[in-house]
């Protein structure tokens, strides 16, 4: 009789472990591995289960087994010393109709731990059917040295460039062909290369690929596209393939050459929503098959735009790149509403800054900031009163002057000025906007100062303007 070999989906599904030991131990990491909730019944365990236990990733019921802890369960392990326990939980199992496992007891089994090499979500999983464990084992090493740990990497980019072309809805055929040749050889051979930082081989490549290409991290400015470097222009004309994200204004995306491929990374592609990984991912082979990959972001790439991340990959995989600065989303939004950041009777420095971070446990420090600082708060949030309270906590005074700019350079581009006491309660604007806090970003200042360009005033005087 052969076994019947199946991957099975375990997440969120009640496995339940007999017996507290190495033995139980050895059986529970794959389990967790694979998501499934996992419960032991066992009067006493060793320190590597309770460990998890403190952690909260198993349940542990301090007990000898009874009927009823099989009660919801998908699967069961019975893994202890006591070969009439392992036989009585096979025996509630097997009357029950749940696949249990005992440990080293091949009789009361419904299946087996295969001898498995695992490399990320590739997996393979051998069985001899009990007959040769020892076997088992050699054929593991060996696939072990064949299969190293890039081929994680590897998978992970073929699951990203398969998730791609079916959201793309192309042709089933075409992109199956070139799943298939992504998957070969010669394209991992390739890839090897280039994660090793070597030459590549154009030998190896295959006549449908185009070589090397090279990644161009382009700013798209904060959306007029008068206000793209001419580099960037030059860029976008070229590019065989643009991954943007959505702040790019509609406009700058006209300028991207019509053969080019265009992906929304920042929204959906597909039903998918791509993360950081994946877009990383997705640079690295790209360079693979096309010339010039544009990863395009809003503003200059560099601030608040995870490029760092996106560097780090396109250097560990030794993909030629470069980066083209852009005008940036406060620099924009500073001269829609004529205000210079460092006008140097208010202000000596300007903190380009956000909250929005602490996902990644960054809170700024925004304390002891003096009040000649100039703010330019980036992704301010729905609600602008949690800005305006961490302003207030750091020590700004609430008469501090602060104008919301929303939608900057672009033809829906609004302006609100208020002070931080009144951003407490002021209704959001839409997206994308930013604040400007600080001395500067009083429309007095503006006012005072045409008036005094008109010679209506004989004095600059700005000090009904300089707060605490
Ligand atoms: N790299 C970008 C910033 C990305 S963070 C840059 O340098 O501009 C995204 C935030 O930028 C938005 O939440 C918003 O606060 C700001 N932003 C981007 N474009 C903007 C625009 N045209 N007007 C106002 N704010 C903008």
């Amino acid at each position: 009789m052969s076994l019947f070999p199946i991957f099975a989906k375990l997440q969120g599904r009640l496995v339940v472990v007999i017996g507290g030991g190495k033995i139980a131990e050895g059986k529970i990491a794959c389990l967790l591995a694979a998501d499934a909730r996992v419960r032991v019944i066992a009067p006493e365990i060793g320190n590597g289960i309770a460990a998890r236990v403190r952690q909260g990733t198993l349940e542990w019921y301090p007990k000898y087994f009874a009927p009823d802890d099989l009660n919801g369960a998908h699967l069961v392990i019975a893994a202890t010393s006591a070969p009439g326990v392992n036989e009585a939980v096979f025996r509630e199992a097997e009357a029950r109709g749940i696949w249990c496992n005992a440990v080293d007891d091949p009789e009361h089994c419904h299946f087996y731990y295969g001898a498995v090499v695992q490399r990320g979500d590739l997996q393979i999983a051998i069985s001899t059917n009990g007959k040769s464990p020892a076997l088992a084992q050699r054929l593991r090493q060996e696939l072990e040295a064949h299969f190293g740990p890039e081929f994680a990497l590897w998978l992970e980019w073929l699951g990203v460039a398969r998730e791609l072309l079916r959201a793309e809805n192309g042709n089933p055929e075409a992109n199956k062909k070139l799943l298939h040749h992504l998957a070969s050889q010669p394209m991992f051979a390739r890839f090897l290369q280039e994660t090793q930082g070597q030459t590549p081989d154009q030998g190896v490549v295959g006549s449908g690929s185009r070589g090397m290409g090279k990644v161009y991290l382009v700013g798209a400015g904060p959306g007029d596209p008068e206000l793209l470097t001419r580099k960037a222009e030059r860029i976008l004309a070229s590019a065989s393939i643009v991954l943007h994200d959505s702040l790019v204004s509609r406009e700058v995306l006209r300028m991207i050459a019509p053969a080019a491929e265009v992906i929304d990374v920042g929204k959906r592609a597909g039903r998918k929503l791509l993360s950081q990984e994946e877009i990383n991912a997705l640079l690295v082979c790209y360079a693979q098959s096309h010339a010039v990959v544009v990863r395009l972001k809003g503003g200059d790439p560099l601030l608040f735009g995870r490029a760092a991340e996106e560097l780090e990959a396109l250097r560990f995989a030794g993909v030629e790149h470069e980066v083209v600065p852009g005008i940036t989303a406060g620099l924009g939004a500073a001269a829609a509403a004529g205000i210079s950041l460092t006008d140097r009777r208010l202000a000596s420095q300007v903190l380009f800054t956000t909250f929005s971070r602490r996902a990644e446990g960054r809170v700024p420090e925004w304390s002891g900031v003096t009040s000649d600082t100039t703010f330019v708060v980036y992704m301010p949030g729905p609600d602008y009163g949690e800005v305006a309270q961490r302003l207030l906590d750091g020590g700004l005074a609430a008469d501090t002057p602060c104008v919301i700019v929303s939608a900057a350079t672009r033809t829906q581009q609004e302006l609100r000025w208020t002070d931080v006491a009144r951003l407490q309660v002021e209704a959001t604007l839409p997206a994308p906007a930013l604040l400007i806090v600080g001395r500067v970003a009083a429309r007095t200042v503006q006012e005072i100062g045409a008036a005094f360009w008109r010679g209506e005033s004989k004095t600059l005087d700005l000090s009904s303007v300089a707060v605490s």
